[in-house]
């Protein structure tokens, strides 16, 4: 299975157009050590020609350019001038950081989209925009996601990838668009999951890019899994009311931070098995500055903090 990491910011991206946060500033005076880094967005493929997103990023149009492996292929004149690799999307949440870009796919391509049902109901029953992807029959087929069931990652003819997929509940946090009163009608367990895909030859690849608590299942969870890409939104949990002067929480945002007795970076010390990727960095985050103690504090705690433009081989 081949991992591509298109993306690794948090939503706002690095810098962040309306943010004069130090590292956000520095980066435009260019004296930030460190890396720009677009909306989290994560690419996944067994045969490196099929692919599937996990998420949808409101940067997906320049992430695609990017990424030559991602542009059409169209090899003789039947095939026409309309084609994509991106067989499909798998969906974690409704965060606009992460499905504002399905948006962007809606020029009638075929896509299987994977998502919980609640998820396609507050997209497509409460925002009428996402009729821009059910124009024609052959346009998007949403495909229903059952935490905790294992199911194939299908390309739109319902071709099997040989990749497979879970999802785990990890909170109930929906995102601040959908009302409280919408809110009761949708499944608690739905709103927030992490994601585990397995390759053909049984490696696995797990996908949290917002975890609001570390529990014993999930520690488990991510000791059996090969490559860990874990929430590195916020260092601290009042990272945010400390930096503009108000705000919420990073636990009240759905968020556990990097830092402190509670932060991932203790928790998971005993998760052994994988390699661990932060990723989802808010552009408030110290980590980012490679020459800061918070950077240094990670990469000797055996972390890595991803970068746009990483892949690997699973
Ligand atoms: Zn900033």
């Amino acid at each position: 299975m081949l991992v591509k990491i298109l993306g690794s910011a948090a939503g706002g991206g690095f810098p962040q157009w309306n943010c004069a946060c130090p590292n956000c500033r520095a980066l435009r005076a260019g004296t930030f050590h460190g890396k720009t880094r677009t909306q989290a967005q994560v690419a996944i493929s067994a045969d490196g020609r099929s692919w599937f997103l996990l998420g949808a990023s409101p940067d997906l149009r320049a992430q695609i350019e990017a990424t030559p492996e991602l542009h059409p292929r169209c090899e003789s004149n039947e095939d026409g001038i309309r084609q994509s690799p991106i067989a499909g999307a798998v969906l974690a949440n409704a965060d606009v950081d992460h499905v504002l870009g399905l948006l962007l796919l809606r020029e009638l391509q075929p896509l299987r989209v994977c998502a919980a049902l609640s998820i396609y109901r507050v997209l497509t029953e409460d925002n009428s925009m996402f009729a821009m992807l059910q124009r024609v029959p052959s346009q998007v087929t949403w495909a229903d996601l059952v935490p905790g069931t294992t199911f194939p990652l299908l390309n739109p003819a319902g071709e099997d990838s040989g990749l497979r997929c879970r999802a785990l509940s990890l909170g109930t946090h929906y995102p601040a668009y959908v009302s409280t009163r919408r809110q009761s009608d949708l499944s608690r367990r739905e709103a927030s999951l992490g994601l585990f895909v397995e390759s053909p030859s049984g490696k696995r690849l797990a996908y949290m890019p917002a975890v609001p608590q570390i529990d014993d299942v999930l520690l488990k969870e991510l000791d059996a899994s090969d490559v860990l890409l874990f929430d590195g939104t916020f260092w601290s949990d009042d990272e945010l009311i400390h930096i503009q002067g108000s705000g919420q929480t990073a636990q009240e945002m759905g968020h556990v931070p990097v830092s402190s007795a509670e932060g991932s970076l203790s928790k998971l010390a005993r998760v052994r098995r994988p390699r661990k990727i932060y990723v989802h960095i808010n552009n408030t985050n110290p980590m980012l500055n490679e020459a800061g103690p918070e950077y240094r504090q990670v990469r000797e705690s055996g972390w890595e903090i991803a970068e746009d433009g990483w892949q690997f081989d699973l």
